[in-house]
């Protein structure tokens, strides 16, 4: 379902250059993965470097060098650049906000190595999305981005108002445009809420943002102290988390769910983070049993990835199957 194209190369060259110029000089470079995920026959579209013309460039000229006339690959490629001649394909990436598009930062299989120094301030991850979950440096606890706002649930339980300076080692973001609304019409446990959520989805080929707003008639959440150098690892950190628990909270899950094909990179399956309406209370939750909700959807089309350009990430050992110590981890 993948198509790669030597066009795909410029893209790359130039959407990579552009997160360079944006990121802090002496920590950052960008290594932008661009993953195509089609789910239409022939409606392929990738733009989604946020607000910069060199992107632009970027498309049009892989627009322009793409073969056309055997799948009308080229010819839909124009749509989201302007020309207005086609309606956009359903998965078509607003080129001003990367809209169907995750941004991550570093990989989930690093974090489990304890590659926990932050590579990017929050000023720059919001440029990229709206919506989303992640840590902070030295592990300093549970990220939710909700509605443009970063919130740190450290593990005293508080939640903390995360200024633009500080800095991310691990995160996934999106801004959140929902594909489709489904309002719970009885309560849902925890251990029908994935095969429900799964039913909902069109494949389970693409990555998902999920939003779940509603009342949790029980809810486990936890969050990680921060850490000091040398790291341990994640699956050692997790042995001293702090849980809290819940009865009958309002408050939203920010969810991603990432397809097995995935795995290393991110979490595949679903992850949630939660943070109560009153944003005194959240975590990566362990359990939740929800009374009713309203669940949306946002199929993700684009993948971008940022990696770090030196420093502790260089000399990882990132080979093999970390999946055991992802169970460990996110249960
Ligand atoms: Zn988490």
């Amino acid at each position: 379902m993948t198509k790669r194209s030597q066009p795909i190369t410029n893209a790359i060259t130039g959407l990579s250059s552009l997160l360079r110029s944006t990121a802090r000089p002496q920590a950052i470079f960008a290594l932008l993965i661009a993953i195509l995920l089609v789910a239409a026959p022939g409606a392929a579209s990738l733009a989604s470097a946020t607000e910069h013309p060199s992107a632009f460039r970027a498309g049009a000229s892989w627009a322009a060098a793409a073969p056309s006339g055997n799948n009308g690959f080229a010819g839909r490629l124009h749509a989201p650049w302007g020309l207005g001649q086609q309606p956009l394909p359903a998965n078509a990436i607003d080129p001003t906000q990367t809209a169907h598009t995750i941004f991550q930062v570093s990989t989930i299989n690093a974090l489990l190595e304890g590659a926990y120094d932050g590579l990017i301030t929050f000023g720059e991850l919001r440029k990229h999305g709206d919506f989303g979950l992640g840590t902070f440096d030295t592990l300093d606890g549970e990220m939710v981005e909700l509605d443009g706002k970063v919130y740190q649930i450290r593990s005293d339980g508080a939640v903390y108002p995360v200024p633009d300076t500080m800095t991310s080692p691990f995160a996934a973001i999106t801004f959140f445009k929902a594909d489709q609304t489904v309002v719970l019409d009885k309560p849902l446990t925890w251990n029908e809420l994935e095969g429900y959520l799964d039913s909902l989805l069109p494949t389970g080929n693409i990555p998902y943002a999920l939003r779940i707003d509603g009342e949790f008639e029980h809810i486990v959440a936890r969050s990680v102290p921060s850490q000091s150098k040398p790291y341990l690892k994640l699956v050692d950190v997790v042995g001293g988390q702090s849980t809290f628990e819940f009865q009958n909270v309002k408050g939203t899950m920010v969810a991603l769910r990432f397809p097995q094909y995935m795995d290393g990179l991110n979490v595949a399956g679903y992850h949630f983070h939660f943070i109560a309406q009153d944003r005194k209370a959240g975590g990566h939750v362990l359990r939740a049993d929800l009374s009713d909700a309203t669940i949306q959807i946002d199929n993700l089309y684009g993948f971008q990835m940022y990696l770090p350009d030196g420093g502790d990430f260089f000399s990882l050992d990132l080979t093999g199957d970390k999946g055991q110590d992802i169970v460990r981890v996110e249960q």
